[in-house]
């Protein structure tokens, strides 16, 4: 990954304040990255940098540039996932809610998954946001060793073992 990253941002309906004041405080860091949201977290993000910008003299600072997909609940954590998968998604910050079920929680659970598959910097709460965003690696370039699957690629499934 370069030192610009893609970085996505989602949090859970009682986790978006959590995530609003996260982003209230290091708005100016992340407007090096480019953004990508679930819709409703999408929304909020935009507002609240574009409020920052007004109000804190941001204006000369680089606009935001956020990729909105659908909401969470509609198949924007199926989009992230393949996100992921394709390579295009460096890093993700994802406050999901651990008191609430979730509509949609075979999602989430496929998005956590799909992270640590290919060994993506997850942050699930906002200490961890915090340490994430302070590390020198956020603005720095950075190769992620990600497993060496290809014997599970290569293995052989039952039919081909009789043959
Ligand atoms: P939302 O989706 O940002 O559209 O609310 C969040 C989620 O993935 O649950």
């Amino acid at each position: 990954m370069l030192a610009k990253k893609r970085i996505a941002l989602v949090a859970h309906d009682f986790r978006k304040m959590d995530l609003v004041g996260w982003v209230e405080y290091n708005w100016r860091s992340l407007l090096k990255h480019d953004l990508v949201c679930t819709g409703t977290t999408g929304r909020l993000v935009s507002e609240t940098i574009e409020r920052k910008r007004a109000t804190e003299g941001g204006a000369s600072a680089p606009k935001s540039n956020i990729k909105l997909l659908k909401s969470g609940p509609l198949g924007g954590d199926q989009q992230l996932g393949a996100m992921i998968a394709e390579g295009t998604v460096d890093a993700v910050i994802f406050f999901w809610d651990p008191m609430s079920p979730q509509p949609h929680d075979v999602d989430v659970k496929a998005l956590l998954r799909i992270a640590v598959v290919y060994n993506i910097p997850m942050a699930c709460n906002r200490s961890t946001a915090d340490f994430m965003i302070s590390s020198p690696l956020f603005d720095r370039a950075y190769e992620p060793i990600v497993k060496d699957y290809s014997a599970y690629i290569q293995r052989k499934v039952e039919k081909e073992e009789e043959a």
